[in-house]
């Protein structure tokens, strides 16, 4: 069989080793430095290719080895995977509340037949190695000052008495329980005491309005709702409460009713007697929690029993349910973060992300506590009390790896060095980024101001779907190009195909597509099995179709060039988003970029380019001509924006990310087309936009 994945091809022009700063655009590697290399969990891009090529010619080998370092009630059965298409032809049904009934049209297993369980494989397991004294979670509050802690131990005594809490309300195996909580250490909680009895979490972001919570009560029917009265992020008061119980109100509506709504009382943001109230439905944690045991029996799962539900960010439509289960979620999650992190047992980690998100579910509670690693939870925004409380937090906990968002670097940057600079931040020895791509200019910043131009950027690129990394550096084991996720994660086979399919070798850019399948593989959409065919395997048979647009180049590294229907086409030459918006983001007024083609007489497609400014700096056409040459010096002229648009602020998700597709309906005027805006964080910046469209 035939493995190549790149890693390994370094050609030394324009290097610079891991400790030198990154300065200029030229700056191609950035080579681990001999002290980083020698202590990485992988050392060499040898070491590397050696366990990449095992993965992939013996997957069953491969992942069964790791699997091995987990309890399993049962080992699982001969077949450690299969994937088939079209072997039973209708419809799946996944019924939640009740038996699992599933009839695949494709149909991907992983460890079947294997019992297994996560929560008892984060804790238990854990603690029964000796680390029950360790700190599993820190807890850092919006208010500086305000914190708290859980060990291993103490983390499962409350892990087990929200379980025994939710069967003694009748939630059983398979049953549903929606969580609206926000970063408490509540809510890691929550959804381990769901894992622990077999219930399937739908954890809804926090920020989300009343309708699209009740949008998904409707969908998935949950016996108890879990949430807390209030919370302050930043400054400001959010009422949960009122809108959990809107959404409730909504959902009996639609014949869907609640009866127990779980409620956990934050005094810092709202009192208990100001509370507005439900009896009978209503009950405050701290009243019943601490009154059941600590401890209780684990309900033992199949390795393909659903684990959980969540929704996709909706950057480009309406969002999908992904649906994820046990035993691959598990070994894969632990797997991709003990490497991509170059995990150490005496390493803080914080991830930025809520949990909310997948990489919540993923990288701040799965995967880390499936390694027994300590967590830091912040409840609040980053830049509260100011720019530099990360740096703060990091320091106060002596952070070791630090886990982020693009849209953050972007916008701490634009804050100003001394923010950073302030802090000591001695302590950080791995950076990570996912989301979107990462600027060449963000990550430069990011590796030279964070991180003393010592520690690697881990730029991981994954999905909902995918449950953990697909497209990561792993610290320590191969140079690393600023702006690129460089190579595969192990099991992973990334193909580039051109429009009919067929995959291009070498030096090429097209549609991502995975061949083969991985353990944290997604199994369907919840209630929507058709739409997960016709989404991700009908668009290119064979493959796995990510939406994402990767760019190879020479070297064999990925460069993700941002969604294929943001793939812009001017005159014949495709050009993807990602690389104008790295373009406009380098020049030092230029602070967020987004990209969107716009139709063209005679070029096809235009390019539409949204810019938002360094605080301070005012639009000028000037500016705006300078925007337009540095395009052309870093790409070429035929990839010069036929216009730039000055926007305060860029229409983003909730997990901060740029909604191009509303962007789009702006550029074309289409403004009473924007579609499904209910992702969006801030709705008033559409009309922003809208008002100044004719400047
Ligand atoms: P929806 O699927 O509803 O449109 P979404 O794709 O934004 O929303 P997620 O699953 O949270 O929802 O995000 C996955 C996407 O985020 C990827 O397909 C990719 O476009 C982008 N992404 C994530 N990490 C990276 C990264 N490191 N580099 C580039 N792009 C990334
Ligand atoms: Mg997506």
């Amino acid at each position: 069989k035939h493995v190549s994945s790149g890693a390994g091809h370094v050609s030394h022009l324009n290097a610079v080793t891991l400790g030198e700063s990154v300065a200029a655009e030229e700056v191609d590697f950035v080579i681990p430095s001999k002290d980083f290399a020698a202590q990485a969990n992988i050392q060499s891009s040898e070491q590397y290719l050696e366990m990449y090529k095992r993965s992939i010619e013996d997957p069953a080998g491969f992942w069964s080895d790791i699997a091995s370092e987990f309890y399993w009630k049962q080992r699982w059965g001969d077949k450690v995977w299969d994937e088939n298409i079209d072997i039973r032809k209708g419809k799946i049904k996944i019924e939640l509340g009740g038996h699992v009934f599933c009839f695949f049209d494709h149909l991907l297993q992983w460890f079947n037949g294997g019992i297994t369980n996560i929560s008892y494989n984060c804790l238990d397991r854990n603690i029964e190695a000796g680390l029950g004294d360790k700190i599993a979670i820190y807890w850092e509050g919006n208010e500086p000052g305000l914190d708290d802690s859980l060990t291993y131990s103490q983390l499962r005594d409350q892990v087990c008495q929200v379980a025994n809490y939710l069967k003694d309300n009748g939630v059983k195996k398979g049953d549903a329980v929606i969580i609206y909580l926000p970063m408490l250490m509540e809510l890691p909680i929550t959804m381990l005491a769901c894992a622990r009895i077999g219930a399937i979490h739908s954890v809804v972001f926090a920020g989300f309005s009343a309708e699209s919570l009740s949008q998904r009560i409707i969908d998935c029917k949950p016996k108890v709702i879990i949430t807390c009265n209030a919370v302050k992020r930043g400054s400001k008061a959010i009422y949960l409460k009122d809108i959990v119980d809107a959404a409730i109100n909504d959902s009996a509506q639609n014949g869907v009713s609640i009866d127990v709504s779980l409620v956990y009382e934050n005094p810092v943001a709202l009192k208990r007697v100001d509370t507005k109230w439900k009896e009978g439905r209503d009950i405050w944690w701290q009243d019943v929690i601490p009154r059941y045991p600590t401890t209780c029996p684990v309900e033992w799962v199949d390795a393909e029993d659903p684990l959980f539900l969540l929704y996709t960010s909706g950057s480009t439509g309406k969002p999908k349910g992904v649906v994820h289960t046990t035993g691959g979620y598990m070994v894969y999650t632990a797997t991709t973060f003990k490497y991509a992190f170059d995990y150490k047992p005496s390493d803080i980690y914080w991830c930025t992300a809520d949990c909310g998100w997948i990489t919540g579910h993923s990288y701040v509670t799965y995967g880390p506590m499936l390694n027994g690693a300590s967590v830091l939870v912040y409840e609040g925004a980053p830049n509260y009390p100011h720019a530099g409380r990360c740096w703060d937090i990091v320091d106060k906990y002596k952070v070791t790896t630090f886990y982020t968002a693009p849209t953050l670097v972007r916008s701490l940057m634009r804050d100003g060095d001394e923010y950073v600079t302030r802090s000591s931040r001695k302590s950080l020895r791995v950076l990570a980024s996912v989301g979107e791509p990462i600027n060449p200019s963000a990550w430069r910043w990011f590796y030279n101001v964070v991180g003393y131009s010592r520690c690697p950027i881990s730029d991981t690129w994954w999905q909902t779907e995918t449950g953990g990394f697909m497209i990561t550096p792993l610290p320590g084991a191969w140079p690393q190009k600023p702006g690129s996720a460089t190579f595969p994660f192990f099991g992973v086979q990334p193909v580039i195909v051109d429009e009919k399919g067929a995959e291009l070798e070498g030096e090429c850019s097209g549609y991502l597509c995975v061949k083969n399948s991985w353990p944290g593989a997604f199994r369907t959409l919840y209630g929507d099995h058709e739409r997960y065919e016709t989404t991700y395997f009908k668009p290119f048979a064979g493959y796995y179709f990510t939406g994402d647009g990767c760019r190879r180049d020479k070297d064999g590294y990925h460069w993700l060039t941002g969604r294929v229907d943001d793939v812009i086409n001017v005159s014949g030459h495709r050009i993807g988003t990602a690389e104008v918006e790295s373009a406009l983001v380098s020049h030092p007024k230029c602070a967020e970029a987004a990209v969107v083609g716009v139709e063209h007489e005679v070029k096809g497609q235009g390019i539409y380019a949204f810019v938002t400014l360094v605080d301070g700096v005012p639009y000028s056409e000037e500016l705006r001509k300078d925007l337009i040459v540095t395009v052309r010096k870093q790409i070429g002229a035929f990839a010069a924006p036929d216009k730039i648009h000055w926007a305060p602020g860029l229409p983003k998700t909730r997990s901060g990310k740029i909604m191009r597709r509303i962007l789009r309906k702006v550029a074309s005027r289409q403004f009473d087309e924007l579609g499904d805006t209910s992702t969006l964080a801030d709705p008033n910046v559409v009309n922003q936009l809208i008002e100044l469209s004719d400047s």
